[in-house]
């Protein structure tokens, strides 16, 4: 050992002594705390010096870790000139050949590494979109087809740039920002983080409020699955169902009802059986008349003026009864099979009834819902307010979808960039029905969630956590955060209850 004596640095031999324990129990419980609390203070993990002298701790320096689980942090290094900008709806950079896209014809411009651009994204550009090395739409807001999908296939995008297929033409090299929202000149220089490799060696914190993933394409199950995520707490099937070769209605026209059924529980299952044991809640169909006349079949879609106030989600799904039946069949397989992780989640609720007719569905298709948890969305004021009518019908669980329940609060049209700057979770009218909805949820024994975009924000899920939501379903690119974010407010929640004895 080194040590200074006497002005000088010598070296003593220190025997068998080198060999015993330094630190007792007490001394290490101590650390920990002091520990805990640094890392409370600084909100990130710290890599702390110390020093311990007659009984006494001294912290001599702390620092943020920065080799655990962050990798090398992504951004671009230099400036390039900007030529467009929009919101940044998916993280991530990427450099490649620009491809407008005006029409279906034209899906298969996009090669591997090219940056696709184009008005909105639909679900049969998917292929497309998995090629691209970024996405750039004109329209759309955060919780867009373009935003919710890249986010799941990891690839970098910025929706709501209202020029981009004016400004960006074929074969011009840009670099995508999906952090900013940013498209630049050139191909500049990236300094990369490893995503993947990020979520795979981030330590598993361990938090009492679950942290759940949201996902909508059964292929991308498998990798979603490795965020570690507690669970799946929206799986969106209407991208799926927009993706196949015709409109469910049609299917079931054509008396192919059990081809359609099969269909969806084998896409279903995908997810199902990634997530097992964890439960995935399965909502029923929620897609707007206006993106599903573009399928094959979807001719006789109502022509709606307010598509997002139309004919959507279980109202639509209880005219079409025979959809919902289909839909039950198909869940109704994967329970027969031993997957009683699933659950059902009803869209746009807006009255009691609705959820009383739900379920006497089910249970005239004999799902048994002892064994599969029934839960409905609270996205519409109207849920929010008579939630209370709503948890006597007999519910297990209510997700919060602040997406719509912005939306319909606020009267901004969630898709619409000219009025995306009113849109906000945090609005105190949208707060209070939140508020209101889990405290009463928590009254009755009711579970509560959220899997709105808001779910992936850490400044709403600070408040959740401390209002007492059971679980949190955020974007597969943010579980990670979500997670520390959850833990950081569960700690501070026992240190100030702890403080206060
Ligand atoms: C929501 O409305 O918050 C939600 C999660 O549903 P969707 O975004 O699919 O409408
Ligand atoms: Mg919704």
């Amino acid at each position: 050992m080194i040590v200074r004596k006497n002005d000088k640095t010598v070296e003593v031999e220190l025997g068998e002594k080198a060999k015993e324990r330094v630190l007792s129990d007490e001394e290490i419980e101590k650390l920990v705390d002091i520990g805990e609390i640094i890392e409370e203070h600084y909100r990130k993990p710290q890599d702390v010096e110390w020093a311990i002298e007659k009984d006494k701790i001294y912290i001599v320096q702390s620092r943020p870790v920065t080799t655990i689980g962050e990798g090398k942090v992504e951004g671009v290094e230099e400036e390039g000139e900007i030529l467009v900008k929009g919101l940044g709806a998916s993280p991530g950079i990427g450099v490649g050949k620009v491809k407008v896209i005006l029409g279906e014809g034209e899906i298969s411009k996009v090669e591997e590494g090219d940056i696709l651009v184009t008005t909105m994204t639909t679900p049969d550009m998917v292929p497309a979109m998995k090629r691209a090395a970024a996405i750039v739409t004109d329209e759309g807001g955060m919780t867009c087809h373009a935003a919710i999908v890249s986010r799941e296939l990891g690839v970098p995008a910025i929706v709501g740039t209202k020029n981009a297929t004016e400004v960006l033409e074929d074969g011009m090299v840009v670099t995508v920002d999906g952090d900013k929202g940013i498209v630049y000149s050139g191909a500049l220089k990236v300094e990369r983080e490893e995503v993947e490799e990020r979520a795979v060696i981030a330590p598993q914190i361990i938090t009492a409020t679950e942290v759940k993933v949201n996902i909508s394409i059964p292929d991308a199950a498998e990798k979603v699955a490795k965020t570690g995520a507690d669970g799946v707490g929206l799986f969106r099937i209407e991208h799926m169902i927009l993706g196949l070769e015709k409109h469910p209605m049609k299917y079931i026209r054509d008396g192919e009802i059990d081809e359609y059924i099969d269909v969806l529980y084998k896409e279903m299952r995908k997810v199902v059986k990634a997530f097992y044991p964890k439960s995935v809640w399965i909502r029923t169909l929620d897609a707007p008349t206006d993106e599903f006349r573009a399928m094959k079949g979807g001719e006789n879609e109502p022509i709606e003026a307010n598509p997002m106030l139309g004919f959507r989600g279980i109202r639509r799904d209880l005219v079409e009864d025979i959809h919902f039946r289909a839909e039950l069949r198909a869940i109704k397989k994967l329970v027969d099979e031993g997957y009683t992780n699933v659950g059902i989640m009803l869209p746009l609720v807006t009255s009691v009834e609705e959820i009383r007719k739900a379920k006497q569905i089910a249970i005239e298709e004999k799902l048994p819902l002892s064994k599969v948890e029934f839960g409905i969305m609270v996205e519409t004021p109207a849920a929010a307010l008579i939630i209370e009518d709503i948890v006597k019908e007999g519910i297990d669980f209510i997700s919060l979808g602040t997406n719509d329940l912005t939306q319909y609060t606020l009267a901004v049209d969630r898709n619409n960039e000219n009025v995306a700057y009113i849109f906000s979770e945090t609005h105190p009218a949208v707060m209070q029905l939140i508020e209101r909805t889990i405290r009463i949820c928590k009254e009755n024994g009711v579970k509560t969630s959220i899997c709105g975009q808001a779910g992936s924000y850490p400044h709403v899920v600070e408040k959740l956590v401390e209002i007492g939501i059971d679980s949190v379903s955020a974007n597969p690119d943010a579980v990670q955060t979500i997670r520390e974010t959850v833990a950081r407010i569960e700690k501070k929640l026992i240190l100030d209850k702890l403080r206060k004895l």
